[in-house]
């Protein structure tokens, strides 16, 4: 009973909820206040700097060093008056973690000290490189590495700190982060798209991905989380046994929340929304102790270093309430582990959603060029998406019997899978039925309206309605890995779609004929991908196997598809990565998984040796005195329950 994990036990069960009081009741009083956002720009600079400001952020053009004077001027004069000392680049390193090296605004001229930020000091900082995954890019003694500011995130104070999102570059410009290369994509995929949607539309001037994540996670009393050095040091718990009860009821899944959780949940939320981070949802999830938060979605790029700074939040955010959050993707064996769903779409510039059917998608020709265009990317690079993925944790999570497995396949739905079908086969069928309702004869309720397509749980890329769901992303993860190869590999698709498109034109083919020919031929090309079954089944292991689909089921293998030829050409063409820069982040990756598991199979001796032999000897020796007592008893009295017994 003096056990440390009983005394553990015995500090958790009785810790009380930590109460969160909000700023206000209305979020809409308090959303953004720490976000240097347009409404705070307006009134900290000129109008016609930011007319200037806000005109290049709208098309990605480059700001000149005269604006970006007056644009730290404002920023450090709004960051004082809200009581801010430092200020740092902020940006995401290959380490998957976020990194920040604080500056004091002081500045002391002829023995005078002042408050002191530029635009010198805003566009550009030169942190170490050498000591950030590079992949052999960069060695300690060629150390010169820069954070370069990105206008397209906003710039937000994050305790006494000012934060400007920057992206990572070596000294030779080669990317050393995830920001760069998703910058990239994006870019991508707006020079790709806007001719395309061009043909429908001659006012588009702009397409932006978007992206809406759900992040699940798990928590973990401190105290008890401090008694496990697997769970510290991995985030995984490398020895256990099954509890008798465990997920099997599924009676926690959007079960009623714990109240010391829920005012957990209530407190990070409120420190996001204070950061523009739109929170939406927030449930129990499959196994115990899980939970998930989704946010409404926002363009990709400020929907990644949402992700990536929520994290950071809820983690420092949950030592209040001495919790651990776990983002590991499978911290414990025989229950469910955590993903990060990444719900993806693109929509104009003018904020209309490429993804959505409308009432009838077999005449809405724009949606099924963006949607055939989608699934034929996915067809062709699957291995590359994978990869995408790949990571020790996700490892252990993908194929187990939770979560999509290792191939990857397209889930459209009964609806659209006809009106491919029709569409295919050139008949007027496959008309897609007018939104069905469900009847609910139960008076007060109203009706339900069916949604276009059902859910399919096992798919990794299921379409849900005006929308792709990439599933298989890791909870751990930075969405931008999964992002910038999904962007990129549809911008290479349309970019050949509108070669092939205008090829037919040429040839004299209408512009409508053109583009339904193409996208006859890419259904026909890519019907392989679309699966709508069971994909934890076995049979489709074995039918994705006649189908040729990639199943691979190992990181290091997983992560070969990154330095492919085909892979070189597409993100060169793309202008994404050089060959070398898709070579170095390959070994980075390989390495970091690497280290991953020899970090684990370390913790497992050392729990071993002073944890488990400890114990198991002391076992060992409580038997031996147990046997030893049984011998006495049998062998020193004359008689037992009557019987002589002879010694
Ligand atoms: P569910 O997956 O449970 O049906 P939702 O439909 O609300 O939940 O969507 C889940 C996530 O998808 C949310 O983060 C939401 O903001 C996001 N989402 C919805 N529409 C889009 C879109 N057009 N592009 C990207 N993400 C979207
Ligand atoms: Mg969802």
């Amino acid at each position: 009973m003096n056990s440390l994990r009983f005394k553990a036990l015995q500090e958790a069960i009785a810790r009380q909820p930590i109460d969160v009081e909000l700023p206000s009741n209305r979020v809409s009083d308090f959303f953004g206040i720490n976000v240097f956002s347009y409404d705070v720009m307006q009134k900290y600079l000129s109008e016609s700097v930011f007319k200037t400001l806000k005109a290049a952020i709208d098309s990605n053009t480059s700001i000149d060093r005269p604006t970006a004077d007056e644009v730290a001027i404002a920023m450090k004069t709004w960051a004082l008056d809200k009581g801010v000392t430092h200020y740092t680049h902020w940006f995401q390193p290959l380490t998957g973690a976020t990194a920040e090296k604080h500056d004091v605004f002081l500045d002391v001229v002829d023995g005078k000290a002042i408050e002191r930020f530029g635009g010198g000091q805003l566009v550009q900082q030169e942190p170490d490189a050498s000591s950030f995954p590079s992949g052999g890019i960069r060695s300690t003694f060629e150390a010169r590495g820069y954070t370069g500011w990105d206008p397209s995130s906003p710039a937000f104070i994050f305790g006494k700190t000012l934060c400007i999102p920057t992206i990572y570059i070596s000294y030779t410009g080669e990317a050393l982060d995830y920001k760069t290369p998703l910058l990239k994509a994006l870019n991508a995929l707006n020079k790709a798209a806007v001719p395309v949607c061009n043909y429908f539309d001659k006012n588009v001037k702009k397409v932006i991905a978007t992206l809406g994540w759900e992040q699940e996670y798990f928590l973990v009393d401190e105290i008890l989380f401090s008694a496990r050095p697997d769970l510290v040091h991995s985030g995984r718990a490398l020895f256990g046994a099954n509890p008798a009860k465990g997920q099997q009821l599924e009676d926690h899944y959007f079960g009623s929340i714990p109240e010391r959780v829920n005012e957990f949940m209530r407190d990070f939320e409120t420190e996001s929304y204070k950061l523009g981070i739109p929170i939406k949802t927030r449930h129990n999830e499959v196994a115990p102790n899980q939970y998930e938060v989704a946010p409404i979605f926002e363009e990709a790029n400020i929907a990644v270093d949402h992700n990536q700074l929520l994290m950071d939040l809820m983690d420092k955010v949950a030592r209040r309430h001495h919790l651990r959050v776990l983002f590991y993707e499978k911290p414990f064996a025989g229950v469910n582990g955590s993903g990060k769903h990444n719900n993806w779409s693109m929509a104009t510039g003018s904020g209309k959603n490429l993804l959505s059917p409308g009432k009838t998608p077999e005449t809405n020709l724009q949606f099924l060029t963006f949607f055939v265009n989608t699934i034929k990317a996915v067809y062709d690079n699957a291995d590359i998406l994978r990869a995408s993925i790949a990571s020790a944790g996700n490892e252990h999570r993908l194929g187990a019997n939770e979560a999509p497995p290792a191939i990857i396949s397209v889930f459209i739905g009964e609806q659209l899978t006809k009106v491919l079908d029709g569409f295919e086969k050139k008949v007027k069928g496959g008309k897609s039925s007018e939104k069905k309702s469900i009847k609910l004869d139960i008076g007060h309720i109203p009706e339900l309206t069916l949604d276009n397509t059902d859910r399919n749980r096992t798919s990794p890329f299921a379409f849900t309605g005006n929308k792709f769901e990439f599933r298989a992303v890791g909870s751990s993860a930075n969405c931008a890995q999964a992002m910038l190869v999904l962007n990129a590999i549809v911008a290479d698709q349309l970019t050949k779609f509108k070669a092939e498109v205008d090829g037919l034109i040429k040839k004299s083919t209408s512009t409508e004929d053109a583009i339904i020919q193409t996208l006859r031929s890419y259904i026909t090309a890519s019907a392989n991908i679309r699966f709508e079954g069971n994909n934890y089944s076995k049979e489709w292991v074995k039918e994705a196997a006649k189908r040729g689909l990639p199943n691979i089921q190992t990181t290091p293998e997983a992560l070969e598809a990154f330095v492919t030829n085909k892979a070189i050409k597409l993100f060169e063409t793309q202008s994404i990565f050089s060959k070398g820069e898709q070579e170095a982040r390959h070994e980075i990756q390989a390495e970091i998984y690497t280290k991953k598991i020899q970090i684990e199979s370390r913790i497992m001796a050392d729990m071993a040796l002073t944890q488990i032999i400890p114990a198991a000897l002391k076992y060992q020796n409580l038997l031996i005195t147990n046997v030893k007592g049984i011998k006495d008893i049998f062998t020193t009295s004359r008689s037992l329950a009557g019987v002589e017994v002879k010694s």
